[in-house]
């Protein structure tokens, strides 16, 4: 059985198939409905350090993504939640003690 996509549950359960033939799940542990989505991709974490090191390269956001091999779109995602993390590191390590 997939992984809930909402809370990561491996507790889900199948329910019933909808039109298109693909397979409903139910999570015991959230109780929602999802279906399996076959036809995401999903981002392994290679190709997400291969991004990390392009990045530094200062690299177009549309040549990182031909390079890796993912969608424009996911790699701005992953920029902004990669981004919204580094400053609140930062000003940590750069508080000084005075003595
Ligand atoms: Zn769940």
């Amino acid at each position: 059985m997939p992984a809930c996509p909402i809370c990561a549950s491996s507790q889900t359960v199948k329910n019933s198939c909808i039109h298109n033939g693909k397979q409903r799940f139910k999570c015991h542990d959230c109780r929602r409905q999802f279906v399996e989505q076959t036809t995401k991709k999903v981002i392994d974490q290679a190709t997400r350090e291969l991004i990390d090191r392009l990045l530094l390269e200062r690299i177009s956001l549309a040549g990182i993504s031909r390079a890796a091999q993912v969608s424009e779109q996911w790699l701005q995602i992953y920029i902004n939640e990669k981004y919204a993390l580094v400053p609140r590191t930062l000003q940590v390590a750069a508080k000084k003690r005075g003595d």
